[in-house]
C-alpha cells in the first residue's frame, strides 16, 4: 500500500512537470512580453511609440574641459542634447554652463549638492531643486523645467516635492555606464543594439579621470543618424516643446 501511494506519487509528479514546466514558460513570456511597469504622470524613462527620436543626456557637469569638448562634437554632428546640471559645478564653471545654453542645448535641474534625493528630507530636497535653479537661472538665463534626481532615485515624496516646483522627473533607458570608465566601443555597441525610438540615452559630462565618453560619441552618433534617427532635447523628445 505505502509502496503503490509511493509510485501514484511519482506518477502525479511526472504528470505535473509539463503543467509546471507550461506555468513557467507562460511567467517568463509574461514578464517579457509585458510593457515595463507603468510609471506615475511627470516621470519618464522615454518617449513611447516615439519614432525616429532620441535624446542624449549629460549629467553632473558642466566640467571645465570635458563639456566644452562634448559641446564640440555634438556641434560638428548638428546635434542637440539636455545636460541635467549641479548647481554647485555651474558655480564653479559658469563659462561652461553659458556656453551649452549658448549653443542651443536644453538644461536640467540635477540638485545643487546632487544630494541621493530618496535620502534627503522634503525641506531640503525643495531647498536643492531652487538653489541649482536660481544658479541656472541667474548664469544661463533659462529655466530648467526637468528634475533629474541624482542617481534616479525618487519616491512619492520625491516626485511630490517635483510637482510642487513644477518639475517632471527624468530618468533614462540606456545606461552606457561612461562614468565607470566602460570602454568607449562598449558604449558605442551598446547604445546601438539598444536604440529603437523614444530613447533617453544616459552619460556624463563631468567624470574624475580619463573620459571616454567623447570618443564612444564619435562612434555612434554618425552610425544613429545615418540609420536615420533624429537627436532632440528631451522636452522635444517628450512633446513639451
Ligand atoms: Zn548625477
Amino acid at each position: 500500500m505505502p509502496r503503490n501511494g509511493l509510485s501514484l506519487w511519482h506518477a502525479r509528479r511526472a504528470d505535473r512537470r509539463p503543467l509546471i514546466r507550461g506555468l513557467i514558460v507562460f511567467v517568463v513570456c509574461t514578464a517579457l512580453c509585458l510593457p515595463a511597469a507603468a510609471l506615475p504622470i511627470g516621470v519618464y524613462r522615454n518617449h513611447e511609440n516615439n519614432s525616429g527620436k532620441i535624446a542624449l543626456t549629460f549629467d553632473d557637469g558642466p566640467h571645465p574641459r570635458y563639456t566644452g569638448q562634448i559641446l564640440d562634437i555634438l556641434d560638428e554632428y548638428g546635434v542637440r542634447a539636455t545636460f541635467f546640471f549641479v548647481g554647485e559645478n555651474v558655480s564653479y564653471y559658469p563659462e561652461a554652463a553659458r556656453d551649452v545654453a549658448r549653443r542651443g542645448h536644453e538644461i536640467g535641474n540635477h540638485t545643487y549638492t546632487h544630494p541621493s534625493a530618496v535620502k534627503t528630507g522634503e525641506q531640503e530636497l525643495r531647498q536643492e531643486l531652487q538653489a541649482c535653479e536660481r544658479i541656472i537661472q541667474s548664469v544661463t538665463d533659462t529655466s530648467p523645467k526637468l528634475f533629474r534626481p541624482p542617481e534616479g532615485s525618487w519616491n512619492e515624496r520625491v516626485l511630490a516635492v517635483a510637482r510642487e516646483q513644477d518639475y517632471s522627473i527624468i530618468l533614462w533607458d540606456i545606461d552606457t555606464l561612461d562614468w565607470a570608465h566602460t570602454p568607449a566601443e562598449r558604449i558605442s555597441s551598446y547604445v546601438l543594439d539598444n536604440t529603437q525610438g523614444g530613447n533617453i540615452i544616459l552619460m556624463h559630462d563631468y567624470q574624475s579621470g580619463g573620459c571616454d565618453t567623447m570618443q564612444a560619441l564619435r562612434l555612434f552618433i554618425p552610425e544613429l543618424l545615418a540609420r536615420g534617427y533624429k537627436f532632440v532635447t528631451v522636452s522635444e523628445l517628450l512633446g513639451s516643446q
